[in-house]
């Protein structure tokens, strides 16, 4: 029999729900959301909740405060830099012999100009906060193929010509390790 002074064996819901959430954040708790296509609930005008696809064409990572430093995801040569309404800064970085480029928007400042050459880890600009950053200080990156470089104002909802910027990943940018040349590896574009 259970004695009535035995405490609880059931986690209350609140407590679980925060252990949970920080198992999720863990190591990864920089990444705010993901690449791809996930699915928005939103309320409908007759009020019934509805799923919508939305797409991802990068990932999304936290910065602390505004002003806070933007770090180039691998090395490159700037390719351009442009001022847009909603995404704030943008700088496009090339990686050649990989094929690939990184975006990255939402930043207030860059202080980087094209043509300039950067190495992985070097700050490329200042973080800010426009209307497409969702009220969430952030940075927002794409990794782009070569072959199908989106041209200058392509829909954002549109995943055509990138890919999975995690799946090259290799966390927090550390300047004391010494990261594989033979394929693209990106870090993180934010201090953590
Ligand atoms: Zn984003």
């Amino acid at each position: 029999m259970v004695s009535p002074q035995q405490p609880p064996l059931v986690m209350p819901r609140t407590l679980r729900a925060v252990v949970v959430i920080t198992l999720v954040a863990g190591c990864n708790s920089v990444v705010l959301s993901e690449y791809g296509t996930r699915v928005a609930v939103s309320r409908s005008e007759d009020g019934s909740a509805r799923g919508r696809k939305v797409r991802h064409r990068g990932v999304d990572f936290k910065e602390w405060a505004l002003g806070d430093p933007v770090l180039a995801a691998a090395d490159g040569v700037v390719r351009r830099v442009n001022f847009d309404d909603c995404a704030g800064v943008e700088v496009l970085i090339e990686h050649p012999g990989f094929n690939r480029h990184t975006f990255y928007i939402h930043l207030r400042q860059a202080s980087v100009r094209p043509t300039q050459r950067v190495k992985r880890g070097d700050i490329i600009g200042e973080v800010g906060l426009y209307r497409c950053s969702g009220g969430v200080v952030h940075v927002h990156m794409e990794l782009w193929s070569f072959e199908t470089l989106p041209r200058q104002g392509a829909p954002r909802d549109d995943l055509a010509g990138t890919e999975d910027p995690l799946r090259h990943a290799a966390g927090c940018f550390n300047s004391n390790k010494q990261y594989p040349t033979d394929h693209l590896v990106l870090t993180y574009p934010v201090k953590c």
